[in-house]
């Protein structure tokens, strides 16, 4: 079985730990590839041979760090299909998405290349009498990542981008559960020329987030992932004296007034809530129809554009997704689904039991459609990260949003109208900061 080992010193270190995580074939069904889970030694190797690697990286000027950054996204086009393909290959989503993925962060590398400039200090003449200040932005030393399952790509280089461009060294630790495409980009990264080191890839678990929180030479700890243990990840870090960023999971609303141009906004809606199979922090999960009139006809539009979606596995270049992550996570959103009939939200469409012809054993799941969904259930206030729709009916514009304001995942949110007016309020009154205005996917 294929071994997906650590990325350290600029080459594949094989692990000792005796730990392992399975990597599903998301499409097939059961295990593709075996990954390494580091111990705490094998973290504090990699740190070790960071430190090192990160001090002469700090002296290398910011030009010619912005060359590298240069050299990485000229290669990341050049390899933009296998890494798709790849990346497609252990999360599931279909390549396409597999792409935006990966352009995504491309666009991050593109915004790190201007590091000569986006490092400028700051010069302030006649501070005090006869003293002149300056400030400088200077690299803090071995910093480290630890990302989530659903971007493979983006996510890792929104993170080490900026951090390498900075002069930083920096540990990443992927999902263990599609970990193939950041050990690429790490090997791509040194093709590009970085030195040996600066960049590196520690697999793992639970563990190794750990041992990533106490150990003394790490100073900053970026972290995407569900709630609960981005909270956890920015108590602990902190109280070990990090910088932290800890970014959690998500519940975007698209609210939908009566003048919003239904057919588009159905299109838009269908996209947004059940591309990639809901797996996204920006997916539009909870749509909020004002009034009953607008709610009856967009429930019957959606009916029909869900009931011709075409579920197939990710390699289907005419699917419009494919299966979830893995077999516990199509359990879970199951199990949010009997919860929300449990609850007496009305269940639309049912996608449980969804089987595809030839690939009986791949992860797959048919699209849900709950209507009749109200604040106080329990499958409205958490994440289901799956295909699912849910139709929460608003009264009035303040109701709508009122709702997505308060939500505890606000991550971003959407409004669908043609009223300029309206638009403007929705964006300036509500809480949620990312709005998407006719946008369903409000990603800056
Ligand atoms: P997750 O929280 O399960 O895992 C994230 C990372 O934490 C992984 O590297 C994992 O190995 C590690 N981890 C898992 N359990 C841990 C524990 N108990 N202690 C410490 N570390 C642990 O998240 P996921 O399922 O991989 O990703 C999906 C989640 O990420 C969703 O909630 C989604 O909304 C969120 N997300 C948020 C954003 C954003 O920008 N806010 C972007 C993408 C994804």
């Amino acid at each position: 079985m294929r071994a997906i080992e650590h990325f350290i010193g600029g080459q594949s270190v094989a692990g000792t730990s005796g730990r392992h995580g399975e990597v599903f074939d998301p499409n097939r069904g059961g295990v593709q590839a075996r990954v390494s889970l580091a111990s705490s030694a094998e973290l504090d190797h990699a740190v070790a041979n960071a430190a090192i690697a990160q001090k002469e990286w700090a002296q290398v000027n910011p030009q010619r760090r912005a060359r590298v950054m240069f050299e990485f996204k000229r290669l990341l086009e050049l390899h933009m299909d296998d890494l798709a393909r790849l990346l497609s290959s252990e999360h599931g989503k279909v390549v396409s998405d597999a792409k935006g993925d990966l352009q995504r962060g491309l666009e991050v590398i593109e915004f790190a290349c201007a590091i000569p400039h986006l490092l400028k200090g700051e010069y302030t003449q006649g501070a005090g009498p006869g003293i002149d200040v300056y400030s400088a932005r200077q690299p803090l030393g071995v910093v480290a990542g630890i990302t989530p399952f659903n971007f493979p790509a983006m996510i890792p280089m929104w993170m080490f981008g900026p951090a390498i461009a900075c002069g930083n060294a920096f540990i990443l630790k992927p999902s263990e559960r599609d970990p193939s495409v950041p050990v690429r980009l790490a090997e791509l990264m040194i093709e590009a020329g970085l030195p040996p080191g600066v960049l590196n890839v520690v697999h793992g678990d639970k563990d190794t987030v750990e041992a990533i929180l106490r150990h003394p030479t790490i100073k900053a700890v970026s972290f995407v992932g569900s709630s609960d243990i981005a909270q956890s990840v920015y108590a602990h870090g902190a109280q070990h004296g990090k910088r932290v960023q800890a970014m959690g999971g998500a519940k975007n609303h698209g609210i939908v007034l009566a003048d919003a141009d239904l057919d588009q906004t159905v299109a838009d809606l269908i996209g947004a809530a059940y591309g990639s199979a809901g797996e996204r922090c920006m997916a539009l999960p909870v749509v909020v129809p004002v009034g009953q009139a607008t709610a009856d006809a967009l429930r019957d539009k959606l009916v029909v554009a869900i009931q011709g979606l075409r579920i197939g596995p990710s390699t289907d270049p005419q699917a419009h997704y494919g299966p979830v992550i893995n077999a516990a996570h199509r359990s879970r959103i199951e199990a949010y689904l009997q919860l929300g009939v449990d609850e007496g939200a009305e269940l639309v469409l049912d996608g449980r039991g969804f089987s595809l012809p030839g690939h009986e054993d791949g992860f797959f799941l048919g699209p849900s459609l709950f209507d009749h969904v109200t604040a106080d259930m329990k499958t409205y206030h958490e994440e289901i990260f799956g295909p699912v729709l849910q139709i929460v009916r608003a009264e009035t514009f303040d109701d709508a949003l009122a709702l997505a304001s308060r939500h505890q995942y606000g991550n971003g949110v959407a409004i669908f109208t043609r009223n300029g007016e309206a638009a403007r309020e929705f964006a300036d009154r509500g809480e949620v900061r990312m709005v998407g205005i006719n946008v369903p996917l409000p990603v800056p």
